[in-house]
């Protein structure tokens, strides 16, 4: 994959329409909490705004489902941007329409505009057409740096860049596409996969597909429960996911036939309820009626380690257990430690487990880290994703 990217282009007193991904979180007070999202576009804009640019920034926040409001307003981010260029940001209150036009026509050379959240209008997640177009004749040359949608067909990702030859990708992205794409066209070996988080149904596909291209799978988290139970252990109260049942025993039929090594917890730290204020207790094996696993147990925290420090690539994506309360953190800290102290090429591949690596405090020994989680489980199965393939290959 080698797309065309912001440096192949003469951006010098063009309106640039830069769809960013700074879906970020807001506290009660409408500030931004976690800046992530925003520091990762900087590089981009940065360039954009150096090679002189006219700027126009678009971007999703939350779910508003087509429906303009505050809670769901990119103001807080527009003044968080402001601080973090020190530089003036122009906010449009909408995306198209007179106000907007008008906006984009105030803008001179370097000039920065961000644009109110995209998702304010149905036609967005909808990919209409005519909004599409719409949103194109806002400007001359269309760059994508939001690889956390770029998974998702909708009309500011995927139809507008039909109405631009030049569709590009931003730094952003393109460091996505460069450390993903290596995971699967390049792997080394032994390469394992660490994958946990609640729910069989979301991550089953990922697991199927990554059997083809790993030797080791870790499983933990919630979805290690039906796991177990296929493998006839007992699991008490622990989250089961009986309508993927069979999916999972063909996981291990395809493990066995590709001759791959998928490991699940032999002890967990189990509870009576699903809380931090009661009780924990250490089991191995099976885990007691009346009881919920929550958390790996020690020995397998020492198992998946060794694996992980024999490992050469390492892929992750879910909490071992429900880390979100401290008494069962324990496992996707270990997780996050062990990755960070081993050789191998580690890439975190977006949502809790970045989360996770950021409070473990071992974000930066990361080779990298993903800022789309759904977009980055796509992309390692093979998929295709749509924001993607609407951008244009280098000529
Ligand atoms: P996911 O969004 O599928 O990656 O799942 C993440 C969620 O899984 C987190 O909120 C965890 O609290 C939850 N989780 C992890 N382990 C368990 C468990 N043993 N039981 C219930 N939920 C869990």
């Amino acid at each position: 994959m080698n797309k065309l990217t912001i440096e192949d282009l003469d951006v010098k007193d063009k309106r640039v329409f830069l769809r960013v991904d700074f879906n970020v979180p807001l506290d009660e007070n409408r500030q931004v909490t976690d800046d992530n999202r925003i520091q990762a576009a900087l590089p981009t804009i940065q360039y954009l705004l150096k090679n002189g640019a006219r700027l126009i920034l678009v971007s999703h926040l939350g779910r508003p489902k087509g429906v303009p409001s505050e809670e769901f307003s990119l103001r807080p981010v527009a003044e968080k941007l402001e601080k973090m260029l020190n530089k003036k940001i122009v906010f449009s209150p909408t995306v198209v329409g007179p106000v907007a036009q008008t906006a984009i026509d105030c803008l001179n050379s370097g000039d920065c505009l961000l644009m109110e959240n995209i998702r304010f209008f149905p036609e967005e997640e909808r990919n209409d057409s005519q909004f599409s177009k719409d949103l194109a004749s806002l400007a001359d040359i269309y760059v994508n740096d939001a690889f956390g949608t770029a998974h998702r067909a909708h009309a500011s990702t995927t139809g507008i860049a039909r109405y631009f030859e030049d569709a590009a990708c931003g730094y952003l992205m393109k460091k996505e596409l460069d450390f993903l794409g290596r995971l699967i066209e390049k792997p080394e070996h032994p390469f394992c996969a660490i994958v946990g988080g609640a729910k069989v149904k979301d991550k089953i596909d990922v697991i199927s597909s990554l059997l083809d291209k790993v030797d080791d799978v870790l499983i933990g988290g919630g979805m290690a429960y039906t796991f177990l139970k296929v493998k006839e252990f007992n699991i008490g109260n622990s989250i089961l996911d009986q309508e993927h049942i069979d999916l999972v025993k063909e996981t291990f039929k395809k493990a066995e036939a590709l001759d791959k090594r998928i490991h699940l917890p032999v002890d967990h730290v189990i509870t009576e309820s699903f809380s931090n204020e009661v009780p924990v207790k250490n089991v191995e094996g099976d885990i007691p009626e009346g009881y919920m696993g929550m958390d790996i147990g020690p020995k397998t925290i020492e198992n998946y380690l060794k694996v992980i420090n024999g490992s050469k690539m390492i892929f992750w994506n879910g909490p071992m257990g429900v880390f979100e309360m401290s008494n069962f953190k324990n496992g996707t800290f270990s997780m996050a430690v062990g990755m960070s102290e081993s050789q191998a090429i580690t890439v975190i591949g977006g949502g809790d487990s970045v989360a996770a690596v950021n409070q473990a405090g071992v974000a930066d020994k990361m080779s990298h880290i993903s800022t789309g989680g759904g977009a980055s489980l796509r992309f390692i199965q093979g998929k295709t994703l749509p924001g993607i393939e609407a951008l244009a290959e280098k000529k």
